[in-house]
């Protein structure tokens, strides 16, 4: 068949929105017809090169729809289901999978390869194969994506707002609840509130954080921060560390999130030095894959059992907490409209992260 989607030719370039050719579904594979796809940082990597994918590629890895086919041997899902789609595959079957922890599965390794886990294209443009990021590739009006990376929702889910889901929104709120195990009561600071970042203060929220400060260089977001939960906000990790240590008597925070748009070595030291005893610091943002330094003393790893942590999809297992996150929004805990500031047609998804890059967007939504 032919669809419309938002293809990266070359890094540094423009996404062009073309008509593209879909094959229908292998085994183990499904045709999704998506309902709307949010504007994620990690496609930006794709265009900057800090994540290496090979291209041309369909871009777009935090989608949801409405199930349009299925290959051989898909048992979990039918036509007419609605679906979240999971950024990352889980098999249910690898060790990773079979001890709960399920981001971590050995689908993976597959992610950002481009063709589909049989190492064959579904999309094909200009005589050849494109790749889609994370098996996905949102940025189009259907996708083939395997069943390992599809998650059943409610029918009657808002498809719209359950598209965050799928990577933003879990991902931050796991930093808070699930890496950094905040606690009731807790304190804790969120550096850089993006579609992440304002998802791990809600998250903070949610799991009873006493005390959740929100780092960010731009008003609006501080703003939008409070809106989220933020107990209070600074617009540096300098400004913030008086205010922790007011807060906490001096003891500091339980945990510090890192949720930048690029992770950079030297930002861990700074955040070392605001946690507490025990206290953690998450790394959620994408560092740059050859930056091998970080800052920080290591001495106080050791005579402070201060911890770093990474965390990827906020150490969230997709088939449990892609559903937990719906089911919060439906009791008014998560929210869920009010992440979306903007929302364009797939054509103008360049003007979309445009808007993202000048700190105009909490999140973006393209809406088919
Ligand atoms: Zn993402
Ligand atoms: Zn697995």
């Amino acid at each position: 068949m032919k669809t419309k989607a938002a293809v990266l030719w070359g890094m540094h370039e423009k996404w062009q929105v073309e008509d593209v050719e879909l094959d229908p579904p292998n085994e183990g594979e499904v045709l999704v017809k998506l309902t709307a796809s949010g504007l994620c940082h990690s496609d930006e990597h794709l265009v900057t090169g800090d994540i290496p994918m090979p291209l041309p590629v369909v871009g777009g890895h935090e989608g949801a729809g409405i199930v349009a086919g299925v290959g051989a041997n898909v048992s979990d899902v039918a036509e007419g289901d609605s679906v979240v789609l999971s950024f990352l595959p889980s098999c249910g079957r690898c060790s990773y999978c079979a001890r709960g922890m399920t981001n971590l599965c050995d689908l993976g390794a597959f992610l950002i390869n481009g063709p589909q886990l049989d190492g064959t294209y579904r999309f094909h443009a200009r005589g050849q194969g494109v790749g889609q990021m994370c098996l996905l590739g949102t940025f189009s009006e259907y996708t083939v994506v395997p069943s390992a990376s599809v998650v059943k929702v409610d029918d009657g889910t808002s498809l719209d707002k359950a598209a965050l889901v799928g990577c933003g929104v879990t991902t931050g709120y796991g930093s808070a609840v699930r890496t950094a195990e905040v606690k009731a009561g807790e304190t804790v600071v969120v550096m850089g509130i993006g579609g992440i970042g304002i998802n791990a203060v809600q998250g903070a929220r949610i799991a009873g954080a006493r005390n959740i400060i929100a780092i960010d260089p731009v008003e609006f977001k501080r703003e939008k921060a409070m809106e989220f939960g933020a107990t209070h906000t600074a617009a540096s990790v300098e400004e913030a560390g008086p205010i922790v240590g007011l807060l906490t008597r001096g003891q500091m925070a339980d945990a510090f999130i890192i949720t930048t748009d690029v992770a950079e070595g030297d930002y861990v030291g700074p955040a070392l030095d605001l946690v507490a005893k025990r206290g953690k610091v998450v790394i959620t943002a994408v560092g740059h894959p050859e930056q091998t330094q970080m800052s920080g003393s290591v001495w106080m790893l050791t005579m402070m059992e201060k911890q770093i942590r990474g965390s990827l999809f906020g150490s969230s297992n997709p088939r449990h907490d892609i559903p937990r996150m719906l089911e919060l929004y439906n009791t008014g805990q998560l929210k869920l409209d009010e992440l979306i500031t903007r929302e364009y047609a797939l054509e103008d998804v360049n003007q979309g992260y445009e808007d993202m890059r000048n700190g105009h967007n909490i999140r973006g939504l393209i809406r088919y």
